[in-house]
């Protein structure tokens, strides 16, 4: 027959292993959602598409402004060189009027040049970008599988050992059981300790013989005079 805390020991390996499923499944689940990488590139991609568009917008504006500023220009010039204006006031007026529209065509392409070198590089940016966040996706994709794969392991481990959970439990007393549980949540999960050559090996202590020879025997459980854990002798 098996010493008194021989199943509250193999209890404890069992809770053990399955503490550290439940913290790696917290962390799975934590990695699953979180890519910090992958959404600094989203984040960055939505700003240099905002300001793309943005500028574009100004492109088409000044591309409007200027088609305007060219009719007129023709009108004015046709009217100047039709020769159906004698006016020497009307005429001066109209070249002085043909040059400030030249200045202000000209002036506008300065712009629209500027403004498309802004776009081409935002372009090739957010086309870098773009294969930046393929390839993160690609490889979130690949860890996440691995992550999967190891989640199903943990979790059909975990149902073994809740069957063997099951059948240790039908082995304990009620009390013994308690007492366990109480430890445990006091004492970093950790109620039973074995000895050690003499020695209990959680804390340390020395075990008197009397005690050593106690925790082998079936009847009665035997504490760490020093911690309180339950003694296992092995
Ligand atoms: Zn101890």
């Amino acid at each position: 027959m098996p010493n008194a805390s021989f199943h509250l020991f193999q209890l404890q390996k069992v809770d053990g292993r399955l503490l550290q499923i439940e913290q790696r499944f917290l962390q799975i689940d934590l990695e699953l959602s979180n890519n910090p990488e992958l959404v600094a590139v989203q984040k960055e991609m939505e700003y240099e598409n905002r300001v793309l568009a943005e500028k574009e917008k100004a492109m088409a504006e000044l591309g409007k402004n200027i088609q305007a500023k060219r009719i007129k220009t023709q009108q004015s010039e046709s009217s100047l060189y039709s020769g159906k204006n004698s006016n020497p006031k009307e005429l001066g007026d109209l070249q002085i009027e043909i040059q400030s529209l030249k200045k202000s065509i000209a002036v506008i392409e300065e712009q629209q040049f500027t403004l498309l070198g802004e776009i081409d590089a935002l372009t090739q940016n957010i086309t870098k970008l773009q294969i930046d966040h393929d390839q993160i996706t690609q490889k979130t994709n690949t860890l996440n599988r691995n992550l999967l794969v190891e989640k199903d392991s943990l979790q059909a481990e975990k149902e073994k050992l809740c069957k063997e959970k099951t059948v240790i439990l039908s082995q304990i007393s009620e009390e013994w059981l308690k007492q366990y549980q109480t430890l445990a949540s006091t004492k970093n999960h950790i109620a039973v300790a074995l000895i050690d050559e003499n020695c209990c090996s959680t804390c340390g202590a020395e075990i008197t013989p009397r005690d050593v020879q106690k925790a082998h025997t079936a009847a009665t459980l035997v504490y760490c005079p020093s911690c309180g854990r339950i003694l296992y002798a092995g």
